[in-house]
């Protein structure tokens, strides 16, 4: 086990986290089995490899925003679903048009590099292509209602 820093609890203290908090995020059963870094870096060699022992991580608030847009993209995935359900639903091209927006703004903001999406090629969710490899990305799933980085062929 590895205790976090004051400062690293304090970093995460205002930011809304209590250290159990921080690991289960992290796939860990509470403070007590955090493997990661006492700086709250996930990565366990971050001091020493990524900053001096004496310099704040810089690592920590960089992973606290990303998991802020994770969920702001979660969010907001969960709207652009709720409106491809309604459309389908309905059936109206109002409607259509309408998710149709809202996909393409949700893409535009948080997938910039993929060249093409889909709210009706999987019914798992929303997916996308980019243009490094041929692979079909899940990248809203819509059953757990969250973002999602899986290869679908
Ligand atoms: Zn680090
Ligand atoms: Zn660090």
């Amino acid at each position: 086990m590895t205790q976090l820093t004051s400062e690293a609890r304090a970093t995460l203290r205002n930011a809304g986290f209590t250290s159990s908090q921080w690991a289960r995020l992290h796939g860990y059963s509470g403070a007590t089995d955090w493997r990661g870094d006492v700086c709250g870096c996930t990565d366990d060699r971050c001091i020493g490899h990524h900053h001096d022992a004496t310099d704040a991580c810089g690592c920590l608030p960089a992973l606290i925003e990303d998991h802020r847009r994770q969920q702001r993209a979660s969010a907001a995935g969960r709207e652009v679903w709720a409106a491809h359900v309604h459309a389908t639903e309905t059936g109206t091209e109002e409607d259509r048009a309408t998710a149709g927006e809202l996909a393409s703004s949700w893409i535009t903001e948080y997938h910039p590099n993929a060249i093409s999406h889909s709210l009706t090629e999987s019914p798992k969710g929303i997916t996308c292509r980019n243009h490094w490899n041929e692979t079909t990305w899940l990248i809203f799933d819509a059953e757990r209602g969250q973002v999602s980085t899986e290869a679908m062929s």
